[in-house]
Protein backbone atom coordinates (compact mmCIF):
# COMPACT_ATOMS: atom_id res chain seq x y z
CA UNK A 1 0.00 0.00 0.00
CA UNK A 2 1.32 3.61 -0.74
CA UNK A 3 0.88 6.64 1.98
CA UNK A 4 -3.21 7.51 0.13
CA UNK A 5 -4.50 3.90 0.32
CA UNK A 6 -3.51 4.07 4.71
CA UNK A 7 -5.42 7.81 4.84
CA UNK A 8 -8.12 6.38 2.98
CA UNK A 9 -8.59 3.00 5.00
CA UNK A 10 -7.77 5.12 8.71
CA UNK A 11 -10.23 8.30 7.35
CA UNK A 12 -13.00 6.77 9.30
CA UNK A 13 -11.08 6.82 12.39
CA UNK A 14 -9.25 9.81 12.14
CA UNK A 15 -12.37 11.72 11.64
CA UNK A 16 -13.48 12.16 15.43
CA UNK A 17 -10.02 13.45 16.34
CA UNK A 18 -8.28 16.37 16.21
CA UNK A 19 -5.59 15.44 13.32
CA UNK A 20 -2.39 17.57 12.41
CA UNK A 21 -1.24 16.25 9.23
CA UNK A 22 2.50 16.90 7.61
CA UNK A 23 2.84 19.50 4.84
CA UNK A 24 2.58 18.86 1.18
CA UNK A 25 0.93 15.43 -0.06
CA UNK A 26 -0.37 13.96 2.74
CA UNK A 27 -2.54 17.41 3.75
CA UNK A 28 -3.73 17.22 0.05
CA UNK A 29 -4.51 13.70 0.17
CA UNK A 30 -5.96 13.95 3.42
CA UNK A 31 -8.46 16.89 2.47
CA UNK A 32 -8.81 15.31 -1.12
CA UNK A 33 -10.58 11.73 1.13
CA UNK A 34 -12.15 13.42 3.80
CA UNK A 35 -12.02 17.05 4.15
CA UNK A 36 -12.97 18.25 8.04
CA UNK A 37 -12.64 21.05 10.23
CA UNK A 38 -10.65 18.76 12.87
CA UNK A 39 -8.18 18.89 10.03
CA UNK A 40 -5.13 20.94 10.17
CA UNK A 41 -3.27 20.94 7.10
CA UNK A 42 0.04 22.58 7.26
CA UNK A 43 1.13 24.77 4.54
CA UNK A 44 4.25 24.92 5.76
CA UNK A 45 7.17 24.30 7.98
CA UNK A 46 8.06 20.84 7.13
CA UNK A 47 9.22 18.68 9.72
CA UNK A 48 7.11 20.51 12.78
CA UNK A 49 3.87 18.25 12.55
CA UNK A 50 4.72 16.27 15.24
CA UNK A 51 6.04 19.14 17.31
CA UNK A 52 2.54 21.48 16.71
CA UNK A 53 0.40 18.25 17.56
CA UNK A 54 2.79 17.40 20.79
CA UNK A 55 1.85 21.33 21.93
CA UNK A 56 -1.87 21.01 20.97
CA UNK A 57 -2.00 17.47 23.31
CA UNK A 58 -0.43 19.29 25.95
CA UNK A 59 -2.57 22.27 25.89
CA UNK A 60 -5.79 21.11 25.89
CA UNK A 61 -7.71 17.08 26.91
CA UNK A 62 -8.85 15.57 23.54
CA UNK A 63 -7.15 12.98 21.26
CA UNK A 64 -4.33 14.86 18.99
CA UNK A 65 -2.86 12.36 16.00
CA UNK A 66 -0.25 13.72 14.20
CA UNK A 67 0.48 12.54 11.17
CA UNK A 68 3.63 12.94 9.78
CA UNK A 69 6.27 10.91 7.51
CA UNK A 70 9.76 9.45 7.58
CA UNK A 71 11.70 12.24 5.89
CA UNK A 72 9.85 15.13 8.21
CA UNK A 73 10.77 13.35 11.17
CA UNK A 74 14.21 13.01 10.02
CA UNK A 75 14.30 16.73 9.02
CA UNK A 76 13.47 17.50 12.87
CA UNK A 77 14.92 14.89 14.82
CA UNK A 78 14.79 16.39 18.29
CA UNK A 79 11.03 16.11 18.60
CA UNK A 80 11.40 12.11 19.21
CA UNK A 81 12.89 13.03 22.81
CA UNK A 82 10.82 15.92 23.17
CA UNK A 83 7.94 13.50 22.76
CA UNK A 84 9.52 11.36 25.39
CA UNK A 85 10.10 13.82 27.62
CA UNK A 86 6.46 15.70 27.53
CA UNK A 87 3.75 12.99 28.28
CA UNK A 88 0.51 13.82 27.61
CA UNK A 89 -1.41 10.75 26.90
CA UNK A 90 -4.10 12.11 24.43
CA UNK A 91 -1.47 12.04 21.67
CA UNK A 92 -0.30 9.95 18.66
CA UNK A 93 2.35 10.26 16.56
CA UNK A 94 1.38 8.33 13.19
CA UNK A 95 4.75 8.26 11.09
CA UNK A 96 3.74 7.18 7.75
CA UNK A 97 7.29 5.46 6.64
CA UNK A 98 7.61 5.27 3.09
CA UNK A 99 11.11 5.44 2.81
CA UNK A 100 10.83 8.27 0.94
CA UNK A 101 10.85 11.81 0.36
CA UNK A 102 7.25 11.49 -1.10
CA UNK A 103 6.14 15.42 -1.97
CA UNK A 104 9.36 16.12 -3.59
CA UNK A 105 9.38 13.45 -6.25
CA UNK A 106 10.07 9.61 -3.82
CA UNK A 107 14.13 10.49 -3.04
CA UNK A 108 14.99 8.01 -0.65
CA UNK A 109 15.25 9.15 3.05
CA UNK A 110 17.59 7.04 5.88
CA UNK A 111 14.56 5.41 6.88
CA UNK A 112 14.30 3.52 3.96
CA UNK A 113 18.29 2.47 4.72
CA UNK A 114 19.79 1.49 7.75
CA UNK A 115 18.19 4.23 10.28
CA UNK A 116 14.92 2.56 12.02
CA UNK A 117 12.69 5.14 13.42
CA UNK A 118 11.30 2.57 15.58
CA UNK A 119 14.85 1.52 17.32
CA UNK A 120 15.24 5.46 17.10
CA UNK A 121 11.82 6.32 19.12
CA UNK A 122 12.84 3.87 21.68
CA UNK A 123 16.71 5.19 22.19
CA UNK A 124 14.59 8.56 22.53
CA UNK A 125 12.74 7.47 25.34
CA UNK A 126 9.36 7.24 23.90
CA UNK A 127 7.43 4.29 25.99
CA UNK A 128 4.93 3.22 23.45
CA UNK A 129 6.35 2.61 20.31
CA UNK A 130 4.32 -0.09 17.81
CA UNK A 131 5.84 -0.56 14.14
CA UNK A 132 2.92 -2.05 11.33
CA UNK A 133 2.91 -2.77 8.35
CA UNK A 134 0.38 -0.54 5.94
CA UNK A 135 -2.75 -2.59 6.30
CA UNK A 136 -2.58 -2.96 10.29
CA UNK A 137 -2.55 0.96 10.21
CA UNK A 138 -6.21 1.39 11.20
CA UNK A 139 -6.12 -1.53 14.17
CA UNK A 140 -2.67 -0.31 15.58
CA UNK A 141 -4.24 3.18 15.70
CA UNK A 142 -7.48 2.53 17.18
CA UNK A 143 -5.90 0.38 19.86
CA UNK A 144 -3.62 3.60 20.46
CA UNK A 145 -6.76 6.01 20.96
CA UNK A 146 -8.44 3.46 23.06
CA UNK A 147 -5.26 2.51 25.26
CA UNK A 148 -5.46 6.39 26.12
CA UNK A 149 -1.57 6.36 26.22
CA UNK A 150 0.78 8.61 24.25
CA UNK A 151 1.90 6.13 21.38
CA UNK A 152 4.28 6.56 18.71
CA UNK A 153 3.09 4.36 15.46
CA UNK A 154 5.52 3.63 12.67
CA UNK A 155 3.31 2.75 9.86
CA UNK A 156 6.11 1.38 6.75
CA UNK A 157 4.13 0.44 3.44
CA UNK A 158 5.40 1.37 -0.32
CA UNK A 159 6.40 4.77 -1.76
CA UNK A 160 4.13 6.55 -4.56
CA UNK A 161 2.23 8.94 -4.98
CA UNK A 162 -1.38 9.65 -6.64
CA UNK A 163 -2.10 13.04 -8.92
CA UNK A 164 -3.91 14.98 -6.75
CA UNK A 165 -5.32 19.11 -6.66
CA UNK A 166 -3.41 21.18 -4.58
CA UNK A 167 -5.14 22.69 -1.86
CA UNK A 168 -7.27 25.68 -2.39
CA UNK A 169 -8.74 26.62 0.83
CA UNK A 170 -6.96 29.89 2.76
CA UNK A 171 -5.00 28.97 5.19
CA UNK A 172 -6.46 31.85 7.77
CA UNK A 173 -9.83 29.81 6.85
CA UNK A 174 -8.21 26.67 7.77
CA UNK A 175 -7.03 27.81 11.26
CA UNK A 176 -9.76 29.41 12.08
CA UNK A 177 -12.18 26.32 11.83
CA UNK A 178 -9.96 24.32 12.76
CA UNK A 179 -9.64 26.56 16.25
CA UNK A 180 -13.43 26.26 16.36
CA UNK A 181 -13.12 22.46 16.48
CA UNK A 182 -10.67 22.40 19.35
CA UNK A 183 -12.88 24.73 21.29
CA UNK A 184 -15.94 23.05 20.58
MG1 LIG B 1 8.17 9.59 3.38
Amino acid sequence: MIRSEILRDIAPILRDHLVVCNIGLPSQELHMIDDQPTNFYMLGTMGLSSSIGLGLALAQPKTVISIDGDGSVLTNLGTLPTIANNLADNYILLIIDNGSYGSTGDQPTYAGKKTSLTAVAKACGCENVVEVQDKDCGPALQAAIDSKKMTVIVCKCDSGNIKLPVITMDPVVIRHRFMQAVAS
